[in-house]
């Protein structure tokens, strides 16, 4: 048998060309030891870092004593390699130009090889950093190596303000809407339909509700400088139980997508309001998150990249954040709609310029 020898990452060579280096370490969730290993390998090198290993993610960080702590996170895994013959976006990566090619070029490797070459290259940062690496994002939620940590490391996820490396073109992306779901029901009275004029027809009744909704004009609501644009839709309708009775009862489904100024008892309670006289019932929610532009390191942070920061809609782990109570915003190199495409790639100058953003900062 021939052992296949571990190989290892070097955090201070060019940001892109160790991109690459991480790219072809292939991780699709599940199978992130590698990748890993040579992750920690590189961070116990640096002398000037504190670093702990959980099963296949690992935290590193600072400890100078600084005003304020910020969390830089990224994912180690990828979705699986492209099933299409040819493609580009696939293990090793490849070079086209200053392009690079490769599953996890946009998502997110090029964050990855951000957060290791702030690590090597800022002993004295500005505020302490703590770096997050983490296993099995691109899984179900269950599965997440950043929910564990945040059940066994606890004290190492707290920070004033956190940075997801997620592609995002290079811009900031804050907080995201909450979501919440309700069924409307009315109820009538079952009759022959030959003779309607003895029951109450419930699907009627919920046509009030469906008038409601369709005359609601969505707010858009600014949370600290960003707007969230909020819905308010029917999703589903049922009702009645044959072609010749009149139904007895109907049920409206409504989404209520809410900006994070909301809690979830507030949101609910626009709801309740706007359908008043309805009997309605909460079946799900999910609180959204503040993008905490005003904490003065997220301010700070947004005045060096430079650009008009935008709101999230998806739900993604800035929220796990959120619900830590530190603000949260996504900031990587790479289009996100490139993400889990068979030809995933990133230009080698977005890396090295996410990079130059973070390091100005942090200096
Ligand atoms: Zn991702």
């Amino acid at each position: 048998m021939t052992e296949t020898p571990s190989r290892t990452l070097d955090p201070t060579r060019d940001v892109a060309l160790l991109t690459a280096d991480l790219i072809d370490m292939e991780s699709v969730s599940g199978n992130e030891k590698e990748v890993a290993d040579a992750v920690e390998a590189a961070l116990r090198a640096l002398p000037h870092l504190e670093v702990v290993r959980d099963g296949d993610s690992v935290m590193a960080r600072t400890s100078l004593g600084r005003a304020e702590r910020v969390i830089l996170a990224g994912h180690l895994d990828t979705v699986p390699l492209p099933a299409v013959p040819g493609s580009r976006g696939t293990v090793p990566s490849t070079w086209d130009g200053n392009v690079l090619y490769g599953r996890g070029a946009t998502d997110m490797k090029g964050g990855v090889a951000v957060q290791l070459a702030l690590a090597a290259g800022l002993a004295e940062p500005s505020r302490d950093i703590t770096f997050v690496f983490y296993d099995h994002e691109e899984v179900e939620a269950s599965l997440s190596g950043l929910g564990r940590l945040q059940e066994s490391y606890p004290q190492w996820l707290e920070a004033d303000f956190a940075v997801l490396l997620e592609p995002t073109n290079g811009t900031v992306e804050g907080g995201c809407n909450g979501t919440m779901r309700f069924h409307a029901t009315t109820a009538g009275r079952a009759a022959h339909s030959a003779r309607a004029w003895m029951g109450e027809n419930a699907i009627h009744a919920a046509a009030e509700i469906l008038a409601r909704l369709r005359d609601h004009v969505p707010a858009t609501v600014s949370v600290e400088g960003l707007d969230y644009r909020e819905s308010l839709n029917a999703v589903k309708i049922w009702g009645g139980t044959a072609g010749n009775v009149i139904p007895d009862a109907a049920t409206v489904e409504i989404n209520y997508r809410f900006a994070p100024d909301k809690s979830i008892e507030e949101a609910e309670a626009y709801v309740r309001n706007l359908l008043a006289g309805f009997d309605l019932v909460r079946t799900d929610a999910a609180a959204g998150a503040r993008p905490g532009l005003d904490r003065p390191a997220a301010a700070s942070f947004v005045e060096v990249v430079g650009q008009e920061p935008k709101p999230k809609y998806g739900w993604t782990d800035v929220a796990r954040f959120s619900a830590l109570g530190i603000p949260a915003v996504n900031f990587g190199p790479g289009d996100a709609l490139l993400a889990h495409t068979d030809n995933e790639h990133v230009e080698a100058d977005a890396v090295r310029a996410c990079l130059a953003a973070l390091r100005t900062w942090l200096s």
